[in-house]
C-alpha cells in the first residue's frame, strides 16, 4: 500500500532471497547463540529455551505484519469543527535496538492539528506499536510515525517525541543507566508555527529543551 510501511526489500544481495527462515531454522539459530554464549544447549532448562524465544520474536516484532497506515485509514470524517491540537501524550513502548537486538523501552507523545479528519485515539498507540515491534533506531521510529499520521489523515500538523531508553547503553558498552535519549519530529504547523510548537511542548510537560525541533 505504502512503500513507507512495508519492510525494506533486501537489495544487497544479488541472489535471490529464500524468503522468511521456517521457524526450525530460527530455533536452530537460537541454539547456536546459547552455545556461542557458552552453555550447553541439551541441558534441561534450556530444552525449550529456542521455540520459547521465537515464540517472544513474534511478539517483539509483530510490527512488521502491521500496516501503519491501515491501522489510520478509518477515520471520523466529522471534526465537528474541531480544529484544535489532539495529544495522545506517554504512550509506553518497547522496541529493539538494530544495532544490539536489545530493548529500548520509552514513551511516546504524539499529536496532530486535524485538517478535516480525526481518528479513534487508541489507533495513534497502535501506530507507535506497529513501528516498534520491529528492528529499530528511535530517530528513524519517530519519524517514521510522524510520516504515517502525516499521511493518513494529511492533517496541518504532526508532533512526534519520544524519550526512551536503550538497554545497549545501559546493560552493555558505555553502562550508563538512567540515561534517556529524545527526539522529536514536527511537520506542518509544527514545524513552522512556533506557538503550536510550544502548546505542544507544555502539554507535554516541559520537555521543549530538549526536544526543541
Ligand atoms: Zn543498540
Amino acid at each position: 500500500m505504502d512503500a513507507l510501511t512495508l519492510p525494506p526489500p533486501d537489495r544487497t544481495s544479488a541472489a535471490p532471497t529464500t524468503g522468511r527462515p521456517t521457524r526450525e531454522e530460527a530455533e536452530a539459530a537460537i541454539r547456536t547463540l546459547i552455545g556461542w554464549a557458552g552453555d550447553d544447549v541439551g541441558r534441561e532448562g534450556l530444552l525449550d529455551t529456542p521455540a520459547r524465544v521465537v515464540r517472544a520474536y513474534e511478539e517483539f516484532f509483530g510490527g512488521y505484519r502491521l500496516d501503519p497506515v491501515e491501522i489510520l485509514n478509518r477515520t471520523f470524517d466529522e471534526t465537528e469543527g474541531y480544529d484544535e491540537m489532539v495529544l495522545l501524550k506517554d504512550i509506553r513502548f518497547e522496541s529493539h535496538c538494530e544495532h544490539h537486538m536489545v530493548p529500548i523501552i520509552g514513551r511516546a507523545h504524539v499529536a496532530y492539528l486535524p485538517r478535516s479528519r480525526v481518528v479513534g485515539i487508541s489507533k495513534l498507540a497502535r501506530v507507535v506499536d506497529a513501528y516498534a515491534r520491529r528492528l529499530q533506531i528511535q530517530e528513524k521510529l519517530t519519524a517514521q510515525i510522524a510520516q504515517a499520521i502525516d499521511t493518513a489523515l494529511q492533517p496541518l500538523g504532526v508532533a512526534v517525541v519520544i524519550e526512551a531508553q536503550h538497554q545497549c547503553m545501559t546493560t552493555r558498552g558505555v553502562h550508563k543507566p538512567g540515561v534517556s535519549m529524545v527526539t522529536s519530529r514536527m511537520l506542518g504547523a509544527f514545524r513552522t508555527d512556533p506557538v503550536a510548537r510550544q502548546e505542544f511542548m507544555l502539554a507535554i510537560g516541559g520537555r521543549a529543551g530538549a526536544a526543541a525541533a
